[in-house]
């Protein structure tokens, strides 16, 4: 499951960090997550769930906020919003668009207990 992978990675940057701050366990996790990253929300939550137990993170919170997408089209030259892949230009109904933002995943916050 690619959900599961994302996890198993957040789990890592965030013991990483918490290492590098000497803490000792987490209580919650805020990930942002990109409208077009192909990322659903709710199982990104669950499997970072998953991937925290017996680790620094086994009694964190995770949060998962979703991410506007954005997108620069080649057809009118404006930079707008996109809520999904597929879709077309709201400006000009063009689908020559790159997408320039919301693909990705971020730790937002990292809250130490
Ligand atoms: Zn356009």
């Amino acid at each position: 499951m690619h959900e599961l992978s994302l996890a198993e990675n957040v789990i890592r940057i965030v013991e990483a960090a918490a290492q590098q701050a000497r803490a000792r366990r987490i209580s919650r996790v805020r990930l942002g997550v990109g409208a077009l990253a192909h990322v659903e929300a709710e199982t990104l939550q669950f499997c970072c769930g998953l991937a925290a137990r017996q680790t620094m993170l086994a009694d964190a919170v995770f949060e998962v906020e979703r991410m506007p997408g954005r997108a620069h089209c080649n057809g009118c030259g404006q930079d707008v919003a996109l809520e999904r892949i597929g879709l077309p230009c709201p400006q000009c109904g063009g689908f020559d668009l790159l997408v320039t933002a919301g693909e990705e995943m971020q730790v937002l916050e990292i809250v130490v207990a």
